[in-house]
């Protein structure tokens, strides 16, 4: 970590990101002289490269406007660099390289040949018209198409970056290199994108938590499910959550969070994915159209739950929300967001019997079907629903399967799927490493 903190220095997130793999990883390494040797742990902890360049676009007033836009690369060693574009002000390279880090372990627990990288802006999409969004994203993707392509560099979306992003990205992309490749993952199904892809994320957590329940014995229906974030993967979440029997109970957005006790159906979702969808609204505008309360300024783990699922930002979880959730009977974390949890937070969810699904394999499921667009581009056909929807599902399974068989099991016998994912993850990558020899 010290070598970590020196040549990174101030880059708390990306510590952080390290941090919580090495606490397993060193110890795992520690009578295995070729990875200890071969100093793979550190390498992976300097990206291939990190570019950042300048993106200026105009305002609908004709203001000039500036922002830095960025592309981390971490590593190729399994695949083409792949990982998505976030969209926000809090966007640095701290930020992007703790992103790609956690991309790295994620990608490698797919069993998919997917590099990883990270990129977006410090870019506030929020309140921009439509025109204003597509001059950013040609003025972005002006600079990004000399760093990307199908075999060296494929980005996806993410925070701030959904299917209009994608759209102008892809346009600007296609009008600079006059070539219709699969690039960019999360296209429109009209132009090469892939079905379930918007959907992946979200439902291959509940599948994920499912696959964790199983193991233990438990089921998911009836259980109450507390979900932040109602962007796209909190709401996909939502939808197969209660889809298959479980309450959510419910969402949020950076203003605060609703709590609707009678649990969420299809129809009150539907209402409020086309709220944040098609008329870009505030989620407390749930409570003037349904019964609920809302919180303004809060997370939702201030509300008694069987399930916690994360699915807004990093670091939404902090150790006395972990206390709340545990004292309200919080029984399973299940990590939609990247690293919602903080370091101490999952320590104490580990310590008192929660069962812990770490973003990396719980919320893998989106990258999983970026891999299956990228062979559907390639093979240029597109698959069924049913077959993706076959496809996530057995995924999903895999990777649940690959923590398990790194996993201790905790003293009250608990499958400690941190450490399962973290020790797997790092396997398959170190191993393609050595392959390669020192570079
Ligand atoms: P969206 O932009 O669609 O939604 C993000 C949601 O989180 C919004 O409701 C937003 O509220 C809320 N949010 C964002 N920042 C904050 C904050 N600082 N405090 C409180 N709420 C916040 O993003 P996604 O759903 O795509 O991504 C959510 C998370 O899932 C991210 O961590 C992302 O990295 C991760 N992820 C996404 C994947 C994907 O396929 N999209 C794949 C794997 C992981 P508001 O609108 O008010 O800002």
């Amino acid at each position: 970590m010290s070598f970590v903190q020196r040549r990174s220095a101030g880059q708390e997130e990306f510590h952080q990101a390290v941090s919580e793999v090495a606490s397993d990883v060193l110890p795992w390494i520690r009578n295995k002289s070729e990875y200890r040797d071969a100093r793979v742990l550190e390498r992976l902890t300097e990206p291939d490269r990190s570019l950042s360049f300048r993106v200026c676009w105009y305002d609908d007033n004709g203001e000039l406007h500036l922002n830095r836009g960025y592309r981390v690369q971490l590593t190729n060693a399994i695949g083409p660099y792949k990982g998505g574009l976030r969209f926000h002000p809090s966007v640095n390279e701290s930020v992007l390289k703790f992103l790609a880090f956690e991309q790295t372990f994620k990608n490698a627990l797919t069993g998919l040949p997917l590099g990883a990288a990270k990129g977006g802006s410090d870019f506030d999409p929020k309140g921009r018209s439509d025109a204003e969004i597509m001059r950013f994203c040609q003025s972005f993707m002006s600079e990004l198409y000399r760093h990307i392509g199908p075999d060296t560099d494929i980005p996806a979306g993410d925070i701030g970056v959904g299917a209009r992003e994608i759209g102008y990205l892809y346009g600007q992309y296609k009008r600079i290199r006059n070539e219709c490749v699969g690039v960019l993952t999360g296209k429109g199904l009209e132009y090469g994108g892939s079905a379930l892809r918007s959907e992946a994320t979200g439902y291959g957590v509940v599948h994920f938590t499912q696959c964790l329940l199983k193991q233990h014995d438990l089921a998911l229906e009836g259980l109450s499910v507390a979900i932040s974030g109602s962007g796209n993967v909190a709401l996909h979440a939502a939808e197969k959550a209660i889809e298959m029997g479980a309450k959510v109970i419910t969402l949020s957005d950076s203003g605060g969070t609703i709590v609707d006790r009678q649990g969420l159906d299809t129809e009150k979702l539907a209402w409020v994915t086309a709220l944040k969808t098609e008329r870009r609204g505030r989620i407390s505008e749930y409570v003037d159209e349904f019964d609920g309360e809302y919180h303004e300024g809060k997370t939702p783990w201030q509300v008694n739950c069987d399930i916690a699922m994360p699915c807004a930002t990093q670091n939404e979880i902090d150790n006395d929300d972990a206390r709340q959730l545990i004292k309200g009977g919080c029984r399973v974390v299940s990590e939609g967001s990247n690293m919602p949890t903080r370091n101490d937070a999952i320590h104490r969810f580990i310590e008192a019997g929660v069962l812990f699904a770490p973003a990396k394999a719980a919320n893998a499921g989106g990258v999983a079907m970026s891999g299956l667009e990228m062979s559907q581009n390639a093979q240029k056909r597109s698959w069924s629903d049913d077959e993706l929807a076959r496809c996530l599902e057995s995924i999903m399974h895999e990777i649940h399967d690959r923590c398990v068989e790194y996993a201790p099991r905790t003293e009250n016998g608990l499958i400690n799927y941190r450490y399962g994912a973290n020790i797997a993850g790092f396997r398959k990558v170190a191993d393609a490493m050595l392959s390669f020899g020192v570079c």
